[in-house]
């Protein structure tokens, strides 16, 4: 089957907080971006209820009403979509190649918002309503849902920083907060741990798994059952909260070994730009931030992608991750502003009144 070919200045993969900013600010820039939404279409605040800590909203807002407006915002100045996922990226040499089951897609530039998914445990009642408890009771993001849980005993599965920063922030609501953790060591920084330890609203359940969350979308959770890895032993450990802290994995593995990124698979980004080790590709969200996560941080990632798009369509120097700029056309920028490094290896003072300095 012919595939149909699109080609395109801006393109962006990812359709959560920091893929629509990209593509409003990049729709604005008159750059016609193409957004194409992946697996799951609006990213994580798709799955959250109540949001409350997005500015703007006095009254708090859906998730999923929020992606909306963002998904309009982003058509209001011509945005193109396509419901896909990208099965292939050749980012070897500009325009970058990507591939969809029906498309090849050609991008001038690529910022990549394609986000994180935290992980789960797999276990009965854990997953979205109506299949689980998802959303009545059962989350992954304690900023987002801490809130709703003023007063009652709440459970963190996990022993890294996650579930510690997790445990002593919903602390601020829980009666009671237990940590379930499958050994009897935490992962977490000495730092975090001792954080916890003195925390006197925390207990720690050890060497214990966690099998089965437990309730109805009418009663909410009501409990977990456990397991002591050690004996054996299963028992029902009543809480009306459970919060799933075990990681999160940012949905990059298709740019492994192309694009720099942390051995979890975080992409790396200059600090000064959002742009990775490769000219022309931008990454911002939480494909890129192990640390903030939060909408707002995505959102804003995601409008400074897009304007470091715009600067390297414009020809205008973006910074890279050595510390060296570069221009669409291949001039380098020492990271000093002292010299460019033209594509012909050729240097020359970034000077307008200095002598030109000849390469070696
Ligand atoms: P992490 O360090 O990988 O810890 C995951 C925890 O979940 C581990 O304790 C692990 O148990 C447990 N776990 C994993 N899979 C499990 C399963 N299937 N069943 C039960 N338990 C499971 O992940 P993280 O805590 O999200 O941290 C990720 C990175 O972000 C780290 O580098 C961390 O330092 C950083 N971070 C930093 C901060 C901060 O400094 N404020 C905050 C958050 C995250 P085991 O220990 O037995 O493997």
């Amino acid at each position: 089957m012919t595939k149909e070919l699109i080609h395109r200045e801006v393109v962006i993969i990812g359709s959560g907080p920091a893929g629509l900013t990209a593509a409003i600010y990049s729709a604005r820039a008159d750059l016609h971006p193409l957004v194409v939404e992946g697996p799951q279409p609006g990213g994580q605040l798709m799955i959250t209820t109540d949001v409350e800590n997005y500015p703007g909203f006095s009254k708090g807002i859906q998730g999923p009403e929020l992606m909306q407006e963002f998904r309009e915002q982003a058509a209001r100045f011509g945005t193109e979509f396509l419901v896909t996922y990208i099965t292939e990226a050749d980012l070897s040499r500009r325009p970058f190649m990507l591939q969809t089951d029906d498309h090849t897609i050609k991008a001038e530039t690529l910022i990549i918002a394609s986000g994180a998914s935290a992980k789960w445990l797999g276990i009965p009642g854990e997953a979205p309503a109506p299949h689980g408890l998802g959303g009545y009771g059962v989350s992954a993001c304690a900023t987002c849902d801490g809130f709703f849980f003023k007063g009652k005993p709440l459970v963190v599965v996990g022993g890294g920083d996650t579930a510690m920063e997790e445990a002593n922030f919903l602390t601020r609501y829980a009666s009671r907060l237990t940590v379930i953790h499958r050994r009897d060591q935490l992962r977490a920084s000495k730092i975090m741990q001792d954080k916890a330890f003195k925390n006197d609203k925390i207990d720690f359940l050890w060497d214990t798994g966690v099998e089965e969350i437990l309730g109805t979308p009418q009663t909410g959770v009501t409990g977990v059952r456990i397991k002591n890895l050690k004996t054996g032993e299963q028992s029902i450990f009543p809480c009306e909260g459970v919060f799933i802290a075990i990681g999160h994995k940012p949905n990059t593995d298709l740019f492994r070994g192309q694009l720099d990124m942390d051995e979890v698979g975080y992409l790396k980004t200059a600090g000064t730009s959002m742009a990775t080790n490769i000219p022309g590709v931008f990454a911002c969200g939480d494909a890129q931030d192990s640390f903030y996560r939060q909408a707002v941080t995505a959102a804003g990632t995601g409008c400074m992608a897009a304007i470091d798009a715009e600067r390297f369509l414009d020809n205008l120097p973006v910074p890279l991750p050595t510390g060296d700029e570069i221009t669409i056309e291949g001039e380098i920028v020492t990271a000093d502003h002292e010299k460019i490094i033209m594509p012909d290896g050729e240097v020359v003072p970034n000077h307008p009144e200095s002598d030109t300095i000849h390469g070696d």
